[in-house]
């Protein structure tokens, strides 16, 4: 067991009976516990779980004006029937500090986020749905709490952990899902913060999301700031594209969000012997691989939607439409594979499994 001093005070009333587990929409209902973490005169103190409520504090917080704030993203699943298994931890925890750093909130130690997360998990352990292709989603979040209007790196911060049963990402499940470019946005610069989980990035997004989906489009997909020309990702996924049997996804050039599913994915297929190239795309090429037929399937990969073929992708005055109402076959071998290690049904490779 782990020499972390985490107080634990347990609810008295569970709400798991409530919880319809055969109907969940992802990220609306929480487990019975949360673990907070509180920073203060220059260290973190000791971990707490206690249950799942409302958190005090003042409107004049920093973090709700200027947005000194972190997030992860990632998942437990149940595991050969009788394990828990968060899937990537390390990797996981690798991006946050990386995020913390690039918005001044201190390092928050390897171990109180991996025993505090490891402690939380098992103690809603039975909030990890028993079906399969179900997870239990885990949201780490770190925000500065100083009072105060300036602007300026904050001296007191909260951390957070807080659990989330979910089912599918998209409402489409796992059909394809319809992609449109925006002229005139951008999701991220070379040298903002697009290649860490920070909240500003989202709410930036919103606006031209909104738009995407009166025209009709699930999501956005975002090209490179500068020309307007480059693929770069879909709101909440990194994007590959099967081109022959080659599989192709843009490097991680600094406005991209270095995803642990498109890690993984590129782990797998090198593993299997696939051809993979990390490399820009222009959207025009995209559209020319189209026309010539060798364009064979595009999806998009992140840990809240898994792997999620894309059926069209409306760009200018060009609109492709590729493959059936199913997910391709490589986009499927991913998909098998992925899910078959999280759950414990296929071979974990590479000790990507933290069982509980
Ligand atoms: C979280 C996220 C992803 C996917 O990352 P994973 O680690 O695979 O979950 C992709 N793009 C953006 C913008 C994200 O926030």
């Amino acid at each position: 067991m782990s020499e972390l001093p985490i107080k634990i005070k347990k609810t008295p009333h569970s709400r798991l009976s409530e919880i319809d587990f055969d109907h969940l929409a992802f990220g609306e209902q929480f487990s019975d516990h949360m673990l907070e973490v509180r920073y203060s005169e220059g260290r973190w103190h000791d971990p707490l779980i206690l249950p799942y409520g409302q958190i005090p504090m003042y409107p004049a917080v920093s973090t709700l004006h200027y947005g000194q704030a972190v997030f992860e993203g990632m998942k437990a699943y149940q595991y050969k029937g009788d394990k828990v298994n968060i899937f990537r931890l390390d990797k996981h925890y690798d991006r946050f500090r990386r995020s913390c750093e690039r918005v001044c909130i201190p390092e928050i130690a390897e171990d109180v986020f991996k025993e505090g997360m490891k402690a939380l998990v098992e103690i809603d352990r039975q909030w990890v749905p028993k079906e399969k292709l179900k997870s239990l989603y885990i949201r780490p979040i770190v925000f500065a709490s100083d009072q105060t209007l300036g602007l300026r790196a904050s001296g007191n911060y909260r951390f957070y952990i807080i659990c989330s049963p979910v089912g599918n990402y998209y409402s489409e499940g796992i059909k394809p899902i319809r992609l449109t470019t925006m002229p005139k946005y951008v999701r991220a610069v070379l040298g903002g913060v697009g290649d860490v989980k920070v909240p500003g990035n989202y709410a930036a997004s919103l606006q031209p999301t909104t738009k995407a989906q009166q025209l009709g489009y699930t999501q956005v997909l975002w090209l490179d700031a500068i020309e307007h020309r480059y693929v770069e990702e879909v709101g909440s996924m990194n994007i590959f594209f099967v081109i022959g049997d080659v599989l192709v996804t843009p490097p991680l050039n600094g406005s991209i969000l270095p995803g642990i599913t498109r890690k993984t994915v590129l782990e797998l297929a090198k593993k299997n012997g696939m051809t993979v190239q990390e490399r820009p795309v222009s959207m025009q090429e995209v559209v020319d691989f189209h026309r010539k037929g060798t364009l064979k399937e595009i999806f998009g990969a992140g840990t809240a939607a898994v792997i999620s073929p894309v059926g069209v992708i409306h760009h200018d005055n060009y609109q492709i439409t590729i493959g059936s109402d199913e997910m391709g076959p490589v986009a499927r071998w991913f998909y098998d594979n992925i899910t078959g290690i999280q759950h414990g049904e296929v071979e974990d490779p590479d000790s990507w499994c933290t069982l509980l």
